[in-house]
Parts: C-alpha cells; sequence; structure tokens
C-alpha cells in the first residue's frame, strides 16, 4: 500500500487529509469533505499502519530501501532547462504552495503569482541568527535553503533541507501526553530562538512541524513565507507560543485527565502564553515537572513505511 494523494473536486489541489477525524480539507480553496466509505478503510489501515510498532532493524533499511524505489515522482524545468526530478512520499497544498517532501528535502512549488512569498520565505530564513556558539546546534531545526529555482512557466521552486528520519507531524495523528511532552519541549526551544530574532511565526501547526520519533527532536520547517518581524502587520510574539499551545491540543487523543494526560499537561495547553519565550519555557518545566516528574525517555517506533504508509509487496 502506498501513500497516496487526494484531490479537491473542487479546484484540483492535493488536499490535506486528517487521519483522525477522517476528512479532507483544500487549503487552496476552503473545500472539506468527508471520506467515503473506499477512502475511509484505505486511510484507516494507512493510519493503522503508522501507529504500529517498526519492525526489527535487520529488515528496515531494505524496506526503506524500496519504499523510496517506487516513491512518486515530479519534474520540473527550469527557466535555464535544467529538469529538476523529486522522488515524494507525501505531499499536499498549501495557500502559497505545492509541498512535496522527499527523502531528505522538502521541496515548495510556489504558485503562479506567488513568487513574492518566495523570496519572502528564503529572506526570513536566512536571518536567524543565534544567540550564542552553544545554541547554534538549534539550526539543525530550522529550515537551511538548499536550492531556488525560477521555472519555465514562471513559478518557483524552493527546496529545503530535511534529515531522513524527520516526518511531518500532522503524519502521526493524536498522540499519548508523554509524546505531546518532548513536543512541546523541542517547540519552546525553538520559539526562544525566534523570540531572539523578533520573528513572529504565525502558522505553528502540525504542518510546519517535523519529528524525528527516533530521537524526540522537532524541526519547524514550513510555511515560512507567514513570518515576519513582530510589531509588522499587528504580529505578537505571543503568536509562536499561541501556536506551540494550540498544535499540542491537537495532537491530544482526549481532553480529560488520564494517566497519560495529566492534568499539569492540560493547564499548560490551556494557558495564556506568558510574557515572552523565555519565560514560558521556565513555565512549561515546571508544569512538565508537575505532569510527568521526572523526565523518561520513551521509545517511539517508527519507520517509513509505517509514517508513509507504504510498504513493499
Ligand atoms: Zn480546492
Amino acid at each position: 500500500m502506498k501513500m497516496r494523494n487526494l484531490n479537491c473536486k473542487n479546484c484540483g489541489s492535493i488536499m490535506i487529509y486528517d487521519v483522525s477525524s477522517m476528512t479532507a480539507h483544500c487549503r487552496f480553496c476552503g473545500t472539506s469533505y468527508v471520506l467515503d466509505h473506499k477512502d475511509t478503510d484505505y486511510y484507516r489501515t494507512f493510519y493503522r499502519q503508522m501507529i504500529d510498532s517498526a519492525a526489527g532493524d535487520e529488515g528496515k533499511k531494505q524496506r526503506n530501501e524500496s519504499l523510496w524505489d517506487n516513491a512518486d515522482s515530479i519534474s520540473f524545468t527550469t527557466t535555464e532547462g535544467q529538469c529538476i526530478e523529486l522522488k515524494y512520499l507525501h505531499s499536499y497544498s498549501d495557500k502559497c504552495a505545492d509541498v512535496y517532501v522527499t527523502r531528505r528535502n522538502i521541496a515548495f512549488h510556489f504558485r503562479s503569482g506567488m513568487n513574492g512569498k518566495a523570496e519572502h520565505m528564503r529572506r526570513m530564513v536566512s536571518s536567524l541568527d543565534y544567540p550564542s556558539a552553544d545554541t547554534r546546534t538549534l539550526s539543525d531545526f530550522f529550515p537551511r535553503v538548499t536550492g531556488a529555482f525560477l521555472l519555465d512557466d514562471d513559478t518557483s521552486l524552493v527546496v529545503i533541507n530535511k534529515r531522513e528520519e524527520e516526518y511531518p507531524l500532522r503524519l502521526f495523528g493524536k498522540l499519548g501526553g508523554r509524546h505531546i511532552a518532548w513536543i512541546i519541549s523541542r517547540l519552546e526551544n525553538l520559539c526562544c530562538v525566534l523570540e531572539y530574532n523578533g520573528l513572529v511565526h504565525p502558522e505553528i501547526d502540525v504542518d510546519s512541524v517535523y519529528i524525528n520519533p527516533n530521537n524526540h527532536t522537532a524541526c519547524l520547517y514550513c510555511n515560512w513565507w507567514s513570518v515576519d518581524q513582530k510589531n509588522m502587520h499587528g504580529l505578537s510574539s505571543s503568536a509562536n507560543l499561541t501556536g506551540l499551545r494550540n498544535t499540542a491540543k491537537t495532537l491530544l487523543e482526549t481532553e480529560d485527565v488520564t494517566p497519560d494526560t495529566p492534568a499539569a499537561l492540560l493547564d499548560f495547553i490551556n494557558s495564556s502564553p506568558k510574557i515572552d519565550a523565555y519565560e514560558d519555557f521556565a513555565y512549561w518545566d515546571e508544569m512538565l515537572i508537575k505532569a510527568f516528574g521526572e523526565r523518561k525517555f520513551i521509545k517511539m517506533d517508527k519507520e517509513d513505511s509505517d509514517i508513509y504508509g507504504k510498504q513493499d509487496d
């Protein structure tokens, strides 16, 4: 089985599907629909594969290889006649661009008339600065533009880095409290970098964040065309912290208190952002200890075939 694109019946864009509510949504024209039973069965299987534990390490490499050998591909031609071919396992349309998730990159194909957005994204990404040498490693969790091309149809393609074991957070559906907790910790870290740079990312959500489920890291890779300096267009830096909370809320399996969803976790998610990201991080640290006590690493077994829903036959 293979991850497949679902195109909007209204405008033809690649839709975003929500595995937990079994609906599909078009970012481009706003159309939503509930998947029919054929699609529902398909995505249920996809979802089950995704959450099932991975098989032993022995077959993993081989399975990942064949997974990528059979990936869908798309090609683009630059104004200079160069052909760019991308193999991807996941794609969707955003308001500005069609997004293709390849093995080690994320490619944004900006729609006609959106070249200014591509420029803006590149400017924002390259403006990032880090407060000290030991925080420079945090640059691993922000986009690095590895290619930018003007295409023969006057649209543009911007490609950023991604490590192989990083996957779109959306593909994980709902998660348990402990997993949500490490994702919040990582995002608080990234929000501190945004705060230091005076930047606001108004769309921190499950489509902007990628995670590495093996080493528990999170990256803020997408929607950078919406990023701007704070106080521009009325943007307040609390929007970063609100986005962080909304992302966590989307991942929650339940809003009831359970052993895996302690009251302190829910209290944090429902709280108002603190005055800045540094104070918010301190507050989160306090709530984290209240919620789960001492830090504990819970292994999250995932491999490409689980996450992209495709396995070799
Ligand atoms: Zn549409």
